[in-house]
């Protein structure tokens, strides 16, 4: 598999980029799931009837991979109940009725003089990655090796979403000394900011931020989707390879994103935990598109309430962009902590051609930014041949969609690779029982 800089171009559709984001009322209640994270669910601490204030803890790390949780309201618990999330999993979530007079926790600031001591901070904070993947930021730092790269992901290459923008512009300064004290704690070699070309007041802020560190870079990059898939990044920055099975730190690398580099500055200087999130409202459905700063937990109808509700029934409510977003299952599901966007979208947006058979055009693989072939992937999952889905590249498929975007006969090739990709995971553990028995 060779990497490239294949991908689409999308249309950008970026109609909040100008709007600085503005903070909602408080809504009178947060339902917080315990997964809003890669790993093991968060175990709640609180029980119904507790009060709680923003940032008090109500739901601890549970394992080496997983996140605590702490309230986005103050007021008080109501239930730990299962909630319906985008998965179509049932998982606990901790129902909070706000009292409207948002309480703060009585916070202060981590002391920090060790790599220990930042490590440890950056995981009590709650913070994960929040340009979408939900990994524990913490887990990510956690790493003995030498940091050649660190990458700051300011890419934003999904239609519509122009949070990680609004916080380039507004939060340049939290950017600027999260470099300073992650190379304090770390030792980095170079920080690069990559970003799109198509964010001129973005790219002048974090200019200004490379002509005061000599050790930071800017890596004005293509606008061509999916620019911030994270293998796809580094190549396009260090012309580096993650292969197969790798970690970005395997080849001297990390990736953080934009936004989650800025919590890091405000979390050290208040000890305030993750507990609100900014997200683009947008899509043809919704009166006002805007950025808005959200407590984590809100439910997406309040939100498009607070943008003036929806001009027309939206056909589809997504959790993030067009290309990679999760559709819901209704607006009463909650903005989670990896929530970048919620897109409300009209008939037009959805549209999807109806499906044929392919025709063994090449597009798909000529389109792949990882050099999959999509095709093969397709007819190994058909014949169930695990060998030739993992030959073919099932695991390292991002589901980006590039594919599925540019097939001329409509294939479905993003959802055919998720199923192969689960058959593909079934088939390895049967392996990993067969070869413990
Ligand atoms: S792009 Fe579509 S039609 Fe062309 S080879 Fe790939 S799956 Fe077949
Ligand atoms: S969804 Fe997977 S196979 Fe399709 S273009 Fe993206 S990485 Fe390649």
């Amino acid at each position: 598999m060779a990497f490239s800089l294949h991908g689409v171009n999308v249309p950008h559709r970026k109609n909040t980029a100008t709007i600085p984001a503005v903070r909602m009322p408080v809504p009178k209640t947060v339902s917080i799931p315990m997964v809003m994270h890669i790993g093991k669910p968060a175990k709640p601490v609180v029980k119904a009837g507790d009060h709680v204030d923003i940032g008090t803890l109500i739901a601890e790390q549970d394992g080496f991979i997983s996140s605590p949780i702490h309230s986005s309201v103050s007021g008080t618990v109501t239930k730990i109940t299962d909630m319906l999330v985008s998965t179509g999993a049932f998982v606990p979530a901790v129902v909070i009725e706000s009292d409207g007079e948002n309480t703060k926790a009585d916070l202060t600031p981590p002391v920090i003089n060790s790599k220990e001591d930042f490590i440890e901070a950056v995981k009590k904070s709650g913070l994960v990655g929040l340009g979408g993947a939900g990994f524990p930021t913490y887990v990510k730092f956690n790493t003995d090796k030498p940091i050649e790269h660190f990458i700051i992901n300011g890419t934003e290459c999904e239609p519509y979403i122009t949070s990680d923008t609004r916080t380039m512009i507004d939060d340049a300064d939290d950017i600027a000394e999260a470099i300073e004290i992650v190379d304090k704690y770390l030792n980095v070699g170079q920080f690069i900011i990559g970003i799109e070309k198509n964010k001129k007041e973005a790219i002048e802020k974090m200019n200004a931020i490379a002509a005061k560190n000599s050790k930071v870079v800017v890596k004005v990059l293509p606008s061509r989707y999916p620019q911030g898939g994270e293998k796809v990044l580094i190549f396009n920055t260090t012309k580096k390879t993650v292969k197969a099975g790798k970690l970005p730190i395997d080849v001297g690398c990390i990736v953080c994103n934009c936004t989650t580099m800025a919590f890091i500055t405000k979390y050290i200087k208040t000890g305030m935990p993750l507990v609100e999130k900014t997200i683009t409202v947008d899509g043809a459905c919704v009166k006002e598109p805007k950025n808005v700063i959200v407590p984590i937990g809100t439910a997406l109808k309040d939100v498009f309430d607070f943008c003036g509700g929806f001009k027309e029934e939206p056909q589809k409510i997504l959790y993030g962009g067009p290309m990679m977003g999760i559709s819901v299952p209704n607006a009463e599901v909650p903005v989670l902590k990896q929530t970048n966007a919620i897109l409300a979208l009209n008939k037009k947006e959805v549209y999807a051609p109806k499906q044929t058979a392919c025709i063994r055009c090449g597009t798909c693989l000529n389109t792949c930014p990882l050099g999959i072939n999509p095709e093969a992937i397709s007819r190994a999952y058909d014949l169930r041949d695990m060998p030739k889905l993992k030959k073919a590249g099932i695991e390292v498929c991002m589901e980006c969609g590039c594919c599925a975007y540019n097939c001329p006969a409509s294939r479905p090739l993003v959802q055919i690779n998720k199923m192969a990709k689960i058959a593909y995971r079934e088939y390895k553990l049967e392996q990993e029982k067969e070869a413990n028995k």
